[in-house]
């Protein structure tokens, strides 16, 4: 019953607010990962990403505006990652800020000593547990065009990692997913990986990834979309995992 009501709301929406053709087909233009889609799965996309217009307010901010094009990408590379698990995925939160570039989150931070630090790290994204997600335009705008790189999808998956607490590389697994198994090969790939770079080897993704497990999880998820083909060569284990996760296989 439930069910149907959402479905007829869903409708509702997507009739009412249906992206324009030459919008969509410029979008895809643009996103390499959704190219890859099937037509059916193309087709859904364009149902997630007139909700997440509808649902999510994005907001750019300095000097940046973004037109209608820019928001329908923006969408496209968002929903990406809840293809194949649906909008209420992104519960909870509301806004995407945009920045034109690179930010320095306005954040404090207090140690142990109690001393509070100003971080000044430039940021291409961020993401807060119920907060809104933080991107620069230009790594929006860069996705793809390094191979495996897309904040939008990175910042998504933070923001799937958070559903469940803190961000720890441990998103909600589903009912029948084996929790066990998920811990060990993305802890057991990350200490080896952790080994290789200590070596000095050369890693096949972004070595970014070993900041921390949520990174981790942030980076492999980039590549599950956007390189799946070299992930599921390199961490087939993790890749695996993932298709799990995103109940998909992009490769
Ligand atoms: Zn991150």
């Amino acid at each position: 019953m439930f069910d149907k009501i959402r479905n007829w709301r869903i409708r509702r929406i997507v009739a009412r607010h249906p992206i324009p053709e030459p919008l969509w087909q410029n979008a895809l233009q643009r996103c390499a990962a959704a190219r890859r889609l099937g037509a059916s799965d193309q087709a859904t996309l364009r149902v997630l990403a007139t909700l997440f217009l509808e649902s999510k307010s994005v907001e750019p901010t300095k000097d940046l505006e973004l037109d209608d094009a820019d928001l329908v990408l923006l969408a496209m590379h968002a929903c990406i990652p809840v293809l194949k698990l649906g909008m209420d995925w992104y519960d909870g939160w509301h806004s995407v800020i945009v920045y034109p570039d690179a930010f320095i989150p306005r954040r404090q931070k207090m140690d142990a000593a109690g001393v509070v630090h100003e971080s000044n790290t430039m940021l291409a994204g961020e993401a807060w547990g119920r907060g809104p997600v933080i991107l620069s335009w230009a790594e929006v705008l860069n996705a793809g065009t390094k191979p495996g790189h897309n904040v939008v999808i990175h910042e998504m998956a933070h923001k799937l990692d958070l559903l469940n607490g803190e961000a720890n590389g441990f998103p909600p697994l589903h009912r029948r997913m084996d929790h066990v198994a998920w811990s060990h090969i993305f802890s057991g790939t990350f200490e080896r990986m952790k080994e290789d770079q200590r070596h000095g080897v050369e890693l096949p993704i972004d070595p970014y990834a070993l900041e921390s497990p949520a990174e981790f999880f942030a980076v492999t998820s980039e590549q599950f979309f956007e390189s799946p083909a070299n992930l599921r060569e390199h961490l087939p284990d993790v890749y695996r995992q993932l298709a799990l996760f995103y109940r998909h296989h992009p490769f």
